[in-house]
């Protein structure tokens, strides 16, 4: 049998092509697109507005296939995290948020990460492969259908963010498609104000991201400056600092009243003393930004531990004396290893970085890496 199309891998402009390419009319994958996304419809033979003739190929040709749900964990909070099963050995992690106001879906973008944060719980599972458009979106497609089998109206998706595993960037036309329909009038119709995709910096590809979309954002920046931020975020020694941040400053730039969301996970000893806030003023006087302060939320022989209250205070007024919007992320859905940097899902590591880190171990024991 031949391989099916799967139509989750397209935005509007791919099904677009995939529709010419079949001797149809552009204008069905508006029509497909709002089954798919606003109805919820997955059987080609219910989509009433299209030809008997098209459903029936479409019926042969293609298919709308969503990950499997392995399991659902709902936190005291209301945090609710899904594991999706992707490929035997794959699996991979998805959270939704809700607040008074909002409710903010995060998604990941890759099986496991290749950037070794030194921080960060993905990136101890090592790297898989990217993530397809398909399975992208589909963390929203999934999460919708079961929070409206969730009777309660305040469970909705008004907010995306790029902060799940993976970095995103590093997935750059799978990561923008699916972007595409979150914004995409016929599919979700988001705004660009609430899809945020978060990155540790890969310059490059942030000016490359400027040309073909405006979402929101945000900056895992961590340390005040490049011998700190090259030992808590590696890909700073390709991309320092003063690149990363002029890099952002050309994405906002042209819009008046953008901002820069700027993550800095506090941890306790290495990056959240008085004089790293101070740097932190000075380093971000030019960039239009809002500072978001992130408690390092613990995982096993992660090495790191917590900044205490008083020194989160402490950081908070420092910061917000010289002039920058604070915020202080409330941890959420910790008790089911859903906050920021807790997501792991099921990664067929290729990289062998257990196997590496193992290896180093038993050259200098007692040490972690
Ligand atoms: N790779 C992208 C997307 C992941 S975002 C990026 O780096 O931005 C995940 C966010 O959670 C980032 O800001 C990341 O730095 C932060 N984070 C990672 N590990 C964490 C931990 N243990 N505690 C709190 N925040 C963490």
């Amino acid at each position: 049998m031949h391989k099916k199309v799967n139509l989750l891998n397209f935005d509007r402009q791919g099904l677009e092509a995939y529709f010419s390419e079949i001797g149809e009319k552009p204008f069905r994958a508006a029509q497909v697109l709002k089954w798919i996304y606003q109805f919820g419809v997955d059987d080609f033979n219910e989509m009433n507005n299209l030809s008997k003739s098209l459903r029936e190929k479409l019926s042969n040709e293609a298919e709308i296939k969503l990950p499997e749900i392995v399991t659902e964990q709902i936190s005291e909070d209301g945090t609710i995290k899904w594991l999706l099963q992707l490929d035997s050995g794959n699996s991979i992690e998805t959270v939704f948020i809700p607040e008074n106001d909002r409710g903010t879906l995060c998604i990941s973008s890759q099986v496991g990460c290749a950037l070794e944060c030194s921080f960060c719980s993905t990136a101890q599972q090592g790297f898989n492969r990217n993530l397809t458009t398909a399975e992208i979106i589909s963390q929203v497609v999934i999460a919708n259908r079961a929070l409206k089998c969730i009777p309660r109206n305040e469970r909705v998706i008004s907010n995306v963010v790029l902060m799940g595993m993976g970095e995103p960037l590093l997935n750059f036309d799978n990561v923008v498609a699916a972007m595409n329909i979150m914004l995409e009038d016929n599919a979700y119709g988001l705004s660009k104000r609430r899809v945020t995709l978060s990155t540790s910096g890969v310059v490059p590809a942030l000016d490359r991201l400027k040309e073909v979309s405006d979402v929101s954002l945000a900056l895992s920046l961590h340390a005040p400056n490049d011998e700190l931020r090259n030992e808590l975020v590696p890909i700073n020694r390709k991309y320092p600092i003063k690149e990363l941040l002029a890099a952002c400053k050309r994405y906002i730039s042209g819009e008046s009243k953008r901002k820069v969301t700027v993550e800095y996970v506090l941890l306790d000893g290495v990056n959240d003393k008085p004089e790293h806030a101070r740097q932190l003023v000075k380093l971000l006087k030019d960039l239009p930004c809002k500072i978001n302060l992130i408690p390092f939320n613990p995982f096993p022989n992660s090495g790191y531990a917590t900044s205490s209250k008083e020194a989160i205070e402490r950081f908070r007024n420092i910061v917000v004396k010289g002039g920058l919007v604070t915020t202080t992320r409330k941890t959420r859905g910790e008790d089911i290893d859903a906050a920021c940097g807790q997501l792991a899902g099921k990664v067929l590591d290729k990289t062998k970085r257990n196997i590496r880190r193992k290896e180093k171990e038993e050259l200098s024991p007692g040490r972690t890496v």
